[in-house]
């Protein structure tokens, strides 16, 4: 199902001469990216055969410069990870726009079968990253061939650790945003998904996908035998008390239109059937769709597993580890984004998105800095019916390389529509 890179063929070509003269240069951008579909998915290849996990790749930042070698950027290598700023500069004065292509995998072993696996055993690009980031370099290349008619600047941000490093983080914290001298003034990523058919866009304004906190409970009894509760202060019992009790208290303190879900998905205590033990642990995640409701979830968390705790004589220790923010799709550039993919791939390729996806994403924290925006792009192989094939993140995912040139487009439009010469 993955073609060669000559037959890759993605959605038809369209017939150019009835466009009206301003639509022609953004309905040519996809026959564009198609023509350089052969770079793009050699890269996507090479990548693929050697993920790298967390905010340190360095065998990935060498294959991403020596694509980029011939082309006519400006490379800031960071330091604090091996995120690459590249930066193009147009032929005159305008602002400056960020593309971002996430670079890392993750530490599972591929069970797909492709002839370009990875060939590390225990590392392996389930997220579709390596998707992303040959769309970038493909981005790279088309808009450097019209640097001409280009007023301004593009930032194409390789970065690593999107997987729970928050290498996007590190990246704006080492001056990202200033990287092309006018501070970046919008922004735009792409993330591919199985979940939809190849080519279609799905996006929605405001969350597009939701924040991920870590949440650790460990509730303090006394042990004892397991014939004489009474003697003992029994943390299982609390524990799962806390666990209901918080169930309850997040349906009834969350606004319903605002959700936030806690989940425990670890409860470890005790060594034998008949030992009451004097500790018992849960860990959790909270998500959130907004951060009031976020916040909400975790004064609950906090509230109810001490207070509970407290009310059987046990004490309870509440620990959260903030994680990505939710991400919040900004209003006007989704319109802007919608407008511009419907004319580069067609309106009836472009979806509405009914709801955020529980998933979280460290691009959120360009988008607190940043009137900036996230697509998904399915990518469901031909073959493969989108509502049962193996999901980012499977052993097993595939997909549909056919994408990458529809994902080349959109950041190639992207830009074009705000660097106008
Ligand atoms: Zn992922
Ligand atoms: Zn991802």
């Amino acid at each position: 199902m993955f073609c060669p890179a000559e037959q890759v063929t993605g959605p038809p070509r369209r017939e150019l001469s009835r466009q009206p003269p301003s639509l022609v240069a953004m309905t040519e951008l996809l026959t564009e990216a198609q023509d350089q579909m052969d770079d793009v998915v050699g890269l996507r290849r090479r990548l693929h055969r050697f993920p790298e996990v967390g905010n340190h790749l360095p065998r990935t930042r060498e294959m991403v410069l020596e694509a980029l070698n011939d082309l006519p950027l400006t490379l800031t290598l960071h330091e604090s990870t091996s995120g690459i700023a590249a930066v193009l500069s147009g032929a005159s004065e305008g602002p400056t726009v960020l593309l971002r292509g996430d670079m890392d995998g993750l530490p599972l072993t591929e069970d797909t079968g492709l002839d370009f696996a990875s060939e590390t055993g225990d590392t392996m690009h389930a997220c579709g990253h390596d998707l992303h980031t040959a769309m970038l370099f493909g981005a790279a290349k088309l808009l450097s061939s019209k640097r001409d008619h280009l007023a301004g600047s593009v930032i194409f941000m390789f970065q690593p650790g999107e997987e729970g490093y928050a290498g996007a983080k590190f990246m704006l914290e080492e001056g990202l945003l200033d990287t092309a001298g006018t501070p970046a003034s919008a922004g735009f990523a792409i993330h591919v998904s199985p979940a939809y058919t190849s080519g279609e866009v799905h996006i929605r304004p405001g969350a597009q996908m939701a924040s991920a906190d870590e949440l650790y409970v460990t509730v303090h009894g006394s042990g004892g035998h397991a014939s004489s509760p009474y003697k003992a202060v029994d943390p299982i019992a609390v524990a799962s008390e806390i666990v209901l009790a918080i169930q309850v208290a997040v349906t009834r303190r969350i606004n319903v239109f605002e959700p936030a879900v806690i989940t425990f998905g670890r409860f470890a205590a005790g060594t034998a059937h008949n030992i009451i033990p004097p500790v018992a642990e849960l860990s959790g995640t909270i998500r959130a769709v907004s951060e009031e409701s976020r916040s909400l979830a975790e004064e609950i968390a906090r509230r109810v597993a001490t207070n509970i705790a407290a009310a059987h004589g046990a004490r309870a220790e509440v620990r959260i580890d903030p994680g990505y923010p939710v991400s919040v799709n900004h209003a006007d550039t989704v319109a802007s984004i919608r407008d511009m993919a419907g004319r580069v791939l067609g309106s009836e390729m472009i979806h509405e998105m009914p709801a955020p996806i529980m998933g979280a994403e460290d691009w959120s924290y360009v988008m607190q800095q940043i009137p900036a925006a996230m697509a998904f792009l399915g990518a469901c192989p031909p073959d493969l019916d989108p509502a049962t094939a193996p999901v980012n993140h499977s052993n097993l995912v595939l997909l549909d390389e056919a994408a990458m040139a529809s994902g080349v487009a959109l950041y190639s439009g992207f830009v074009m529509d705000r660097l106008k010469a």
